[in-house]
């Protein structure tokens, strides 16, 4: 069996033309624009790409956008500050403050700070906490991108096997979270995999869908999927360099071999990654809508 690839880039498009029609909604009907602030602190290549990636996303789709960059050396202080700043700005519905942060700086105190209706990553305790109990407000953006792939695609979660590796409470957890809840497009007996795990191959081989969000190239070899799984690359790993001077990526999932196993597959890069940034979007067009009704 050769697998159907979903191309991530493809669904985003889909949901991104959504999105665009719903900002013309809300300004037609409200006169509110989704407005979407981003804080960047010193200039890692990789956070400086995803940002720029984030802005250009929210000034396509019409969003009022601020990209706020800051120094390295800025103190956590200001940095809460500014967070608050933001908080207070009724022109800004989404914060998102990009990590990694510099080491002297808490990333807990600085995500803690964001006002939970304007927490657009989703990962805010109070969130969390929502989506733990079944009364998510905001998913935070790669889960909520997976899902949103699994049901785009139309594969059937209800009842089936899901098997996550990696626990992360960006990726790991939250998607477990959200698929065993008891609503449409979850429903699923859920499995979450580590580094402690008892040999791994034996849970990924159950797997009716298996969700990879480890960080290591590769990981996920074709003797530990099932025929015909169902199977989501989170990972990026950056193998080397493109011709072009790029960097080279690779999932954490041996594709070409794992593609002549499973039933679905979703590449690196072009897989989840897209919709990580229009989920950002749909986020921010939500605390827009919220804020509408006050
Ligand atoms: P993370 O915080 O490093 O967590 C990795 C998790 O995988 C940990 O729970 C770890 O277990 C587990 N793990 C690592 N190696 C394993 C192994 N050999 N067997 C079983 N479990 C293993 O990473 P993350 O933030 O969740 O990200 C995971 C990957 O997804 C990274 O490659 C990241 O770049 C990528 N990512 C992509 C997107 C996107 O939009 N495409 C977004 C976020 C992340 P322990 O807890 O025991 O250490």
């Amino acid at each position: 069996m050769t697998a159907r690839i979903i191309s991530g880039t493809e669904t985003a498009k889909l949901v991104r033309e959504r999105i665009a029609q719903d900002v013309v909604k809300l300004r037609e009907a409200h006169g509110i624009t989704p407005g979407l602030v981003t804080i960047l602190v010193g200039n890692n290549p990789a956070s400086v790409s995803y940002v720029t990636g984030k802005q250009k996303t929210a000034r396509d789709l019409g969003f009022y956008s601020v990209q706020d960059d800051q120094p390295e050396d800025i103190s956590e202080d200001d940095l809460v500050w500014l967070v608050e700043h933001y908080n207070k700005d009724p022109r800004v519905h989404g914060i998102l403050v990009q990590l990694p942060l510099p080491s002297h700086i808490s990333e807990t105190r600085v995500l803690n700070a964001i006002d939970p209706d304007k927490d657009v990553d989703g990962l805010h305790p109070m969130n969390l906490g929502r989506l733990m109990i079944g009364q998510a407000r905001f998913y935070p953006c790669t889960p909520y991108g997976i899902r949103e792939l699994l049901s785009i695609a139309g594969i059937e979660t209800k009842g089936a096997e899901v098997v996550v590796v990696g626990r992360s409470n960006l990726v790991g957890k939250p998607i477990s979270m959200m698929l065993v809840q008891k609503e449409a497009g979850a429903n699923a007996t859920v499995t979450m995999c580590h580094t402690a795990t008892r040999d791994l191959g034996e849970h990924t081989k159950k797997a009716d869908i298996l969700i990879v969000a480890a960080g290591r190239a590769k990981a996920i070899t074709a003797d530990m999927v099932k025929d015909g799984a169902v199977v989501i690359d989170v990972g990026v790993n950056r193998i080397g360099v493109t011709a072009e001077g790029k960097a080279k990526l690779c999932g954490d999932v041996d594709f070409e071999a794992v593609k002549e196993k499973a039933s679905v597959i979703t590449p690196v890069p072009g897989g989840v990654g897209p919709m990580t940034i229009t989920m950002l979007m749909q986020n921010t067009l939500k605390a827009a809508q919220l804020a509408v009704k006050g």
